[in-house]
């Protein structure tokens, strides 16, 4: 059962939540990190022999989804990265979403919201840099609070964190005291420091009964939401969020796919509507849908309901499955790319902060889920 709520009667009314542009990044001053660490400069990135040879083993990681023509451009950027790296003592988290000469080529760890974050929490490098969105890079800093965390692109948001704001949050819970909060991840530090608990989408229906309350209150994506309730007797209050990257997909759209080929395998993201999930084969976060697509046997067609880089990603490491291709980029994961990465290696911007007071709160809340066993 799922009911949503609106907080339109305690205060004046605004625009729809999931509309609103997502929220600018909250970045310290670039001085600030290159002033602790200093600045290097820029090595060259030419395509010489050189660095030919040295790539090639990474480009045979990903030869199957990025063409040959197109790997000059990227090497000369995959070789200087990966030599900063070293130098700086710096670790790359990397997104399942990250297009694959990131996902593959650069990033040290990778996987889905849930792994990176417990990744953040435990890695000894100085400086983190996120390959994802804001909310990612602001958990990272929220459990490693002594760290240097950069973001490529500060104005890498999204529309779920976007949909709600702390007042928003503080408004729900005098509307419905005594009932437990439980935030997806995909909120900013504020948000997070309002809630008793957060979730991502591996683990949500775990987090949601854990607290072992009839009614529970699951934030901001009314999709996850829905499919936290046809999943467990817990009854569901949401919010009005949506990824507009999700929300895209359509029950038809993949009704028709597995008209024209009925032995297709559907795999989607729990952020899409329930008529897409009800037409999926299989629903689960990214790294779930990831390790579920391994799984299949060789020769599978698969339909990844998600973002695009997904499929490449995956596609990279199981070549004997085909995968049909209705993906839906999203435009915020699409701002992280190797030059951005470069550029906040080199001269350290980018770095996110985060207010001390939200951030132990918000770790709490963080915290508690990364110490649910599941
Ligand atoms: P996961 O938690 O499944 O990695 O998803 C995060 C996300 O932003 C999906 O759109
Ligand atoms: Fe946010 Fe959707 Fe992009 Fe994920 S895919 S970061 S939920 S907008």
């Amino acid at each position: 059962m799922v009911e949503t709520v609106e907080t339109g009667e305690e205060k004046a009314p605004k625009a729809a939540p999931t509309r609103r542009r997502p929220a600018r990044a909250r970045t310290a001053k670039p001085k600030n990190a290159a002033y602790r660490f200093g600045v290097l400069p820029m090595p060259p990135l030419d395509y010489t022999p050189e660095v030919a040879a040295e790539t090639a083993p990474l480009y045979a990681k990903v030869a199957h989804v990025i063409p040959a023509i197109e790997w000059p451009i990227h090497a000369p950027y995959v070789k200087a990265i990966n030599d900063i790296k070293k130098q700086r003592g710096a670790v790359i988290l990397a997104h399942n979403y990250m297009t694959p000469e990131i996902f593959h080529c650069v990033a040290d760890i990778v996987g889905d919201s849930l792994q990176l974050a417990r990744e953040a929490a435990k890695t000894d490098a100085e400086i983190i840099v996120q390959g994802g969105v804001h909310f990612m890079a602001e958990t990272s800093k929220v459990l490693a609070p002594e760290k240097t965390v950069l973001i490529p692109d500060g104005e890498a948001g999204c529309s779920l964190a976007a949909s709600i704001t702390a007042e928003d949050v503080r408004l729900i819970r005098r509307r419905y005291p005594g009932v437990p909060i439980v935030a997806y991840v995909n909120t900013s530090a504020e948000v997070k420091a309002e809630v008793d608990v957060t979730c991502t989408s591996s683990n949500a229906i775990e987090v949601v009964e854990s607290l072992g309350a009839d009614t529970v209150i699951c934030l901001p994506d009314q999709y996850l939401a829905r499919w936290v309730a046809s999943n467990t007797k817990v009854k569901i209050i949401t919010w009005k969020g949506s990824c507009e990257v999700h929300e895209r997909f359509t029950g038809d759209e993949l009704r028709a796919y597995r008209d024209a080929d009925p032995g297709v395998t559907i795999i989607a993201h729990p952020e899409c509507p329930p008529d897409v999930i009800a037409a999926a084969d299989f629903a689960g976060s990214t790294a779930k849908m990831v390790d579920f697509t391994k799984s299949l046997a060789p020769g599978s067609r698969v339909v990844l309901v998600t973002e695009c880089s997904m499929a490449d990603n995956v596609a990279a490491e199981a070549p004997d499955v085909e995968f049909v291709r209705p993906c839906n980029l999203c435009p915020h994961m699409k701002r992280i790319t190797l030059p951005k990465i470069l550029d906040c290696l080199l001269n350290l911007t980018g770095e996110v902060v985060v207010d001390e007071t939200v951030a132990a709160r918000a770790r709490a809340a963080v915290e508690r889920m990364i110490h649910l066993k599941n």
